[in-house]
């Protein structure tokens, strides 16, 4: 299946081909992580682990499951969560007295809980993460990673003394993503929501969307303030240095298994997968070339380089397999492996290794005496280039107009004032969705499309999937 000719078609057979999912189980949405996807998952959830210990966040992990009189409490929250909700109405054959849901995303769970932790300002800020599996009814078609009804789910849920510091952690975010992001090579633009699509119950919503090669948009996560919207209904407060009792102001972030999604949609191509370095589960595979005559000693070469390599650090595979080396090449490109290193008999003769890289297929000789040095360079100039290639595709991809005739299946970038009337006139007549305002300033002068009013920051639309 060609990636340029079927995008959807391409995503849905290459996941399979390359062993990251199984469909087949009897729940729609529900699928089943195998070996391979899953560590590519668990790499994603080390690298987040990572980013958010080190910036002081404590991991927790909540029950799964939520009393519906708690998920109740805020408005708007359980206005925008009601129909995607799964109901737990019974324990063994007894109905329950008070049913339970299984969350969607866990505020309703912590935040009865977070009233009885935080006490006084020497508790603040409380900054909390957990990786859980969250459930959503979805209504649309499913998609593996993209759109599933059990989802493998990261959540932050932060507390803070006072507006400034909540928005301090909101900027915390945006650094933390961004060094998240070039471990998995992905582009993104952070889009601040209209007040109609903002997350149910925020104060405001920073979409961190990237960009398909269909020109469709992927929301891969959000970053929210709350404000004092959930700690007034759920009761979180705390005693300031004055003895006076104040409402926290709070924050999360959420990001999901999209990302694996992201990376398959952004990197693959027609041969399958193309893994990040750092997310690969190998990240080099030693194929040993064996010619008649010279198979034991080609194999002893191949298992001592793949020993000195492993040593080093770097997560490297042998193919030992009893099948021909073609055979190989082709499954391991199909699974995405960022380095093949090649070794017959000529090469070890030479003193030399041939690496092939799988993102651009290039292929060089390079000296054994330096095989772990020119692997880690060649790792890291893979990650850099992927990064910068599927940037500047996505860049390519955002069109700036000032009129919505005849638009292109891209991300556009257009002049609105601001007003709600002008943008559900842009989403009607562009038949896109607006995404929203950049949290990063942008250079721009426009006139409202639609009223003529000028204004100094675009607005970005796309067909978001
Ligand atoms: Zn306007």
């Amino acid at each position: 299946m060609k990636k340029a000719e079927d995008f959807s078609e391409w995503y849905n057979e290459i996941v399979e081909k390359a062993s990251l999912t199984d469909k087949r189980y009897p729940i729609k949405g529900m699928n089943v992580w195998t070996p391979y996807g899953w560590k590519i998952m668990q790499a994603i959830d080390r690298h987040i682990r990572e980013g958010f210990d080190g910036t002081d966040h404590q991991e927790v992990c909540f029950p799964l499951l939520v009393p519906e009189d708690q998920f109740a409490k805020e408005k708007e929250h359980i206005k925008g969560f009601d129909a995607e909700v799964f109901w737990v109405t019974h324990a063994g054959l007894n109905p329950l007295d008070v049913r339970l849901l299984l969350r969607p995303t866990s505020e309703t769970a912590m935040y009865p809980m977070f009233s009885l932790w935080v006490r006084s300002h020497a508790d603040l800020p409380l900054k909390t993460y957990q990786i859980v599996n969250t459930f959503r009814y979805e209504t649309k078609q499913t998609r593996a990673f993209i759109r599933v009804r059990e989802i493998h789910f990261f959540e932050s849920h932060t507390c803070h003394a006072d507006f400034q510091d909540a928005e301090r952690q909101v900027q915390e975010d945006f650094d933390i993503l961004e060094k998240l992001a070039e471990k998995w090579c992905i582009p993104y633009r952070l889009l601040k929501r209209t007040d109609w699509d903002k997350f149910p119950g925020a104060f405001y919503t920073v979409g961190i969307d990237t960009l398909l090669p269909d020109g469709r948009s992927l929301q891969l996560g959000s970053i929210h303030q709350y404000n004092e919207n959930f700690s007034r209904p759920y009761d979180i407060k705390y005693e300031d240095d004055q003895g006076q009792h104040k409402y926290v102001h709070q924050t999360t972030y959420g990001m999901s298994e999209r990302l694996v999604g992201s990376i398959v949609a952004i990197h693959g191509d027609d041969k399958g997968l193309v893994l990040p370095p750092e997310v690969a589960s190998i990240q080099v595979v030693i194929v040993p070339v064996l010619a008649k005559g010279a198979i034991d000693k080609v194999t002893e070469a191949a298992r001592q380089l793949h020993k000195e390599l492993k040593e080093a650090g770097l997560r490297v595979h042998i193919d030992e397999r009893d099948v021909r080396p073609g055979v190989k090449y082709y499954d391991w490109e199909l699974k995405g492996v960022p380095l093949r290193l090649e070794l017959g008999m000529r090469d070890i003769e030479s003193g030399k290794i041939t690496l092939v890289r799988r993102d651009i297929g290039a292929k060089s000789l390079n000296d054994r005496s330096r095989a772990v040095d020119e692997v880690k360079d060649m790792l890291l100039t893979i990650a850099r280039e992927m990064l910068a290639r599927a940037q500047k595709e996505m860049d390519e991809n955002v069109v700036t107009v000032d009129s919505l005739d005849n638009l292109p299946s891209k991300m556009i970038r257009t002049a609105w004032c601001g007003s709600e009337e002008c943008g559900h006139e842009i989403e009607t007549r562009a038949d896109k969705n607006i995404l929203g305002m950049p949290i990063i300033d942008e250079k721009y002068d426009g006139k409202c499309v639609i009223c003529g009013k000028p204004t100094k920051t675009p607005v970005y639309l796309a067909n978001a999937m």
